[in-house]
């Protein structure tokens, strides 16, 4: 049995790690796509790692657990499973890191999880962790040999009180044994320096890896945006609207604003890139492919 090499190793290097986002299906044509956008990604530009996340309400558990194993064991992919606190208790949230632990993972991101459809506010198991930072620390006890990742959000948390009381709940998560932070996705590359240097001034010292959405559509940008808290440029919403109704020039500009924010962010220190794809792989493959065209990330080997 193999394990994962933990991702805080790709960090600091001078070729800067590009990381990808799949969510697990729900069904079985969503399954083949999966599959064939990790085959895609591979041979082509073959991620440093992947994500896979957990889903709302815990929905997704034994798929997130089986398309992990299949991302790493199939496609030889170093992961990070995603795990959250909805609807378990400490002793099921155990369970689950064993087998996660069992499977050779090695790299967790540890969430609270948002509230199951319907419900409006996120309500603890009343045996189980009511924040991230409870479920840092009961992992780091419980199988101390995984390197946690934690969320961040360069534009606050929607449910905080303040920006300052979100960073401070931030630096729960670290203290409690966090070894990288990765953001919500942001369009718009100054709430992400800005962040980074709120963590910095607090005492977060851990790496920031920026999270990027490929923009598909004006509408999705728009719905992204309310739920995340993610503020779109009026620049980009413009540019997404010019072109509503043909998918392909959307895709375009989605691309071109994501490389555009990868490039300075790269150029400015950024640790990594984290896409977010929607289990698809074009607008990855496109911007990966003339990121490295243009130099701003080394090619795979
Ligand atoms: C990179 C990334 C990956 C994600 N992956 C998934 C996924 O796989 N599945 C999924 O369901 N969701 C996922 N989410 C969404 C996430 O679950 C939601 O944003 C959720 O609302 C908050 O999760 P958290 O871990 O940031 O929570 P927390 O860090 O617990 O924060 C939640 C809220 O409580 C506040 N808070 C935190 N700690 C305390 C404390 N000790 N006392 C008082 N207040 C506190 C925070 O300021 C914040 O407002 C992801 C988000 C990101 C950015």
């Amino acid at each position: 049995m193999t394990f994962d090499r933990h991702i805080t190793r790709f960090l600091g290097q001078d070729r800067k790690p590009v990381s990808i986002e799949f969510s697990p299906p729900r069904s079985e044509e969503a399954g083949r796509q999966i599959l064939k956008t990790a085959a895609l990604l591979k041979e082509r530009i073959s991620p440093d790692f992947v994500s896979i996340t957990y889903g709302a309400g815990g929905s997704t558990r034994e798929r997130t657990e089986e398309y992990a194993s299949i991302l790493r064991n199939e496609y030889g992919f170093d992961v990070v499973a995603h795990l959250t606190c909805v609807g378990a208790s400490k002793d099921e949230i155990r369970a689950i890191l064993r087998e996660y632990h069992a499977a050779g993972l090695r790299n967790i991101m540890a969430l609270r999880g948002d509230p199951p459809k319907g419900q409006s506010d996120f309500r603890p198991h009343p045996e189980g962790c009511a924040y991230a930072n409870e479920l840092v620390e009961l992992i780091r006890i419980s199988e101390p040999d995984f390197c946690i990742g934690v969320a961040g959000y360069p534009e606050t948390h929607p449910q905080a009180p303040s920006q300052e009381a979100d960073l401070i709940n931030l630096k729960r998560k670290v203290d409690a044994g966090a070894s990288f932070i990765t953001t919500q996705l942001f369009f718009d590359n100054s709430y992400f320096f800005d962040f980074v240097n709120r963590c910095r001034a607090i005492g977060i010292t851990v790496p920031i890896i920026p999270g990027l959405m490929p923009a598909l559509s004006h509408e999705q940008v728009i719905r992204f945006g309310s739920m995340n808290g993610s503020s779109v440029p009026a620049e980009l919403a413009v540019r997404l609207a010019a072109v509503e109704g043909d998918a392909e020039a959307a895709r375009k500009v989605g691309i071109d604003w994501a490389c555009q924010q990868a490039r300075e962010l790269l150029e400015r220190g950024a640790d990594a890139l984290h896409l977010y794809i929607m289990n698809r792989s074009e607008s990855a493959l496109a911007m990966v492919d003339r990121l490295v065209e243009e130099g701003v990330i080394a090619p795979r080997g």
